[in-house]
């Protein structure tokens, strides 16, 4: 094909993006397959990118296990990993302007508010003297419309389901709602696909676009995967995570003859089903799983 002919769509770019507080376990097996899928279907990169921002709670280590247990299953990237914390964000929440806020409530006070923070502080124009302020994003009030390529049409009003996000905290750090989305545009993100634990809070990235005017990725959100006791999967499910199946034996083609149904797929591995992915094949979820 000619460079005349070729179509002018952006190329894809997705990426793996773990948290470094965690172990991998099947229900991350199944987004980051599904990201992985995603991408090298439609003949695009993947970037790597370590999800530290929160630095009380990542931890080296556990990065180290994640790779290795990505790698581990074929699930491969294309650039040297990135890493939140080294990254700038303040110039981001410098481009937001009038519609940040200082904020003087203590989680207690939201806690008692009913757990969504009812913008108490939106319109009070605090400073920040003390230092001891949080840094809130203005929602618009209306409802955010977005398609879900697995989930379909979703409609959320962030601020009134989810609160005004912190952008940074009353330490200084920036936050995972504001780094995710200045990561995707300065990465050049054309597709974000991830656990359905994170659906509704597409809404509130959607409006950080909005408000950086950069065009949002595509979204897919991949099923729920949960222990047998009905919870979302955790340390305390051992047996329902990478490194623990390995260490009984696994092979990748077992998780992996676990896994690819949850996306529609059969198949041994990942790398054999590229080209049948299809991002609303399977069951929409929540999957459980036999754990001890
Ligand atoms: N870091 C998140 C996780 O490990 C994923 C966030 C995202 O992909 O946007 O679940």
């Amino acid at each position: 094909m000619s460079e005349v002919d070729a179509p002018r769509t952006r190329p894809a770019v997705g990426r793996l993006a773990p948290t470094p507080s965690g172990l991998l376990h099947l229900g991350n097996v199944l987004a980051f397959g599904a990201a992985w899928l995603s991408a090298r279907s439609q003949g695009g990169r993947l970037l790597l990118r370590v999800e530290d921002v929160d630095r009380g709670r990542a931890r080296r280590h556990i990065e180290d296990a994640q790779k290795r247990d990505l790698e581990w299953l074929g699930l491969t990237w294309d650039h040297e990993p990135r890493r939140q914390s080294e990254r700038d964000y303040a110039p981001w929440v410098e481009r937001l302007g009038q519609q940040v806020y200082w904020c003087r409530c203590t989680r207690a006070m939201v806690r008692d508010a009913g757990g969504i923070y009812p913008g108490t502080c939106r319109d009070a124009d605090h400073d920040d003297e003390d230092g001891r302020g949080r840094l809130r994003f203005r929602l618009p009030d209306d409802p955010v419309h977005f398609v879900d390529r697995r989930f379909g049409p979703q409609v959320i009003d962030p601020a009134a389901e989810l609160g005004d996000p912190v952008l940074q905290r009353h330490d200084g750090f920036y936050t995972y709602p504001l780094a995710v989305v200045a990561d995707d545009i300065e990465d050049g993100v054309t597709e974000v696909v991830r656990g359905a634990d994170l659906l509704a809070y597409t809404a509130v990235q959607i409006r950080l676009f909005e408000a950086f005017q950069a065009d949002p990725p595509t979204w897919m959100h991949s099923p729920l995967v949960l222990g047998a006791d009905g919870k979302k999967l955790s340390k305390s499910h051992g047996s329902a995570h990478v490194g623990e199946l390995r260490d009984a034996g696994a092979s990748p083609r077992d998780v992996w003859r676990q896994v690819l149904p949850w996306l529609g797929l059969q198949g041994d591995h990942v790398e054999d089903v590229v080209d049948a992915f299809d991002p609303t094949a399977g069951p929409l979820g929540p999957i459980r799983v036999e754990t001890d």
